[in-house]
């Protein structure tokens, strides 16, 4: 059997988060180190490791996460004024939790997409 994903055990309620959002196959909870005044994290409750192991089949629940980010967005009311999505991939990016998620990040103005 697959092992659990950190995040697999927070959608599963064994490690405690702070869940704002749960519907069609999509989780999303606030990241426990926040960059930016709402910072959630977007994640399929399948188990993806990333970006590079994305399927066709998975083309629906990615979908989802996008229409989470909109709703989410609304619920945290930062959708007028602006905010960032981000999915890291691998080293370069940065990626620490090998089950794929989308940062939602807002609140304040984030300055320019990335450091050079
Ligand atoms: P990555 O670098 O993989 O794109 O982002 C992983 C994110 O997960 C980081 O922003 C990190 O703060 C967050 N994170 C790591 N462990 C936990 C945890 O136990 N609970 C929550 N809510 N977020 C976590």
């Amino acid at each position: 059997m697959a092992e659990e994903t950190l995040f697999t055990k927070i959608i599963n309620g064994e490690i405690p988060a702070d869940i704002v959002y749960r519907e069609g196959g999509v989780t999303a909870f606030r990241d426990i180190n926040p960059r930016a005044p709402t910072h959630v994290l977007i994640v399929p409750d399948k188990p993806i490791p990333g970006v590079n192991e994305v399927a066709e089949a998975d083309a629906e629940v990615l979908g989802k996460l996008f229409l989470a980010a909109k709703k989410i967005a609304e619920q945290e009311n930062i959708a007028a004024d602006g905010y960032r999505l981000i999915i890291n991939c691998g080293k370069n990016a940065h990626q620490e939790v090998f089950h794929l998620h989308m940062h939602l990040l807002g609140g304040h103005d984030l300055g320019c997409m990335v450091a050079a």
